[in-house]
């Protein structure tokens, strides 16, 4: 396998008494989406930041196409592309204003093109201020990739969107993957992540919990299956026991069930159901979802929206 394009080792970010980030290590391989999950508070920005050459680290390796982000920020700027959570830019310049300073910081020709492509072409003399979220959002993204960086880092890239935006900047995000460049980003959206990135690591309280792919993560854990059936008369709820099952909950008409043993567990509803003569309406075995295994590891410290 080539050198990995960016290398965290043994990273350890303190702020005063406090660890933000207690000894983590990851690698991400060029063309990679590499997502950060976590509660509020785990550790994210922190390390995106040291990662971007903005915060220095307490201990271990940082290292992003072999330049260290502390010691050589001059490289590292032409080689990374950042998304910052907030902006920093000016509330009176224009969208194009943005793009001519941004070009001009990394020496490269103005990208209207970019502009175009993420929808601005008719607010190029809008000001920032006068932009929506979204289009802040979008214009933040155009900037970060202007000059063509190998390595995008980005910091809930769709926080706040709405659902149109936010699958206009996953195809872009897709689009970068395409041509090769790695992408490391930070996100609450489990959806977005499950969509997005090749693979995950779910920070807690500065460590790594668990990481790998998005299916990795979810076929491994408790490894149970999610079963949802709904029948006319409910007579499902009278069964106290199923084989395989260790958990039940119910909502939205459905009694649902987290089963060990998901085809014995579905063969006895069924039974029941003929035997009561009741009658099926739905029927759903299903994986669990990203959202469900992050609550599982993080123990539901985060409401996710
Ligand atoms: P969120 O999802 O809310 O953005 P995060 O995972 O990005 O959270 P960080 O912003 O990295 O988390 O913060 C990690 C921890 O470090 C938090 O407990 C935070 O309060 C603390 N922290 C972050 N920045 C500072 C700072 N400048 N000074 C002191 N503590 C900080």
């Amino acid at each position: 396998m080539p050198d990995p394009v960016v290398t965290v080792h043994d990273f350890t970010k303190r702020y005063g008494d406090f660890t933000a980030v207690d000894d983590i290590s990851f690698e991400v391989h060029q063309g990679e989406v590499f997502a950060l999950l976590g509660p509020n508070g785990a550790g994210k920005t922190t390390t995106l930041e040291c990662l971007e050459g903005l915060r220095k680290p307490d201990g271990g390796v940082l290292s992003v196409m072999g330049v260290d982000p502390t010691r050589e920020p001059r490289r590292l700027r032409n080689l990374i592309g950042v998304q910052l959570q907030t902006s920093g830019m000016p509330d009176n310049i224009t969208v194009r204003e943005a793009m001519n300073l941004f070009s001009a910081y990394h020496r490269v020709a103005p990208r209207l093109d970019l502009l175009d492509r993420v929808g601005l072409d008719g607010k190029l003399s809008t000001q920032y201020e006068a932009l929506s979220a979204g289009q802040k959002r979008r214009l933040q993204l155009a900037l970060a990739v202007a000059h063509n960086p190998p390595v995008v880092i980005l910091d809930e890239p769709t926080a706040g969107l709405d659902v149109q935006s936010r699958v206009e900047l996953h195809s872009l995000i897709s689009e970068l993957q395409g041509q090769g460049v790695t992408i490391i980003l930070s996100s609450h959206d489990m959806a977005e992540v499950e969509k997005l990135a090749n693979r995950i690591a779910i920070l807690l309280h500065g460590r790594i919990v668990a990481a790998g792919s998005p299916r990795e993560l979810t076929t491994h854990g408790a490894g149970l299956t999610k079963i949802s059936i709904q029948t006319e008369r409910a007579t499902v709820s009278e069964l106290t026991t199923l084989p395989g099952v260790t958990q039940r909950s119910a909502r939205d008409g459905y009694d649902i069930y987290y089963s060990t043993d998901p085809a014995a567990t579905v063969l006895t509803l069924l039974e029941h159901v003929k035997k009561y003569g009741d009658t099926l309406i739905d029927l759903r075995v299903e994986r669990p979802s990203l959202e469900e295994r992050f609550l599982e590891i993080t123990g539901g410290k985060e409401a996710i929206s």
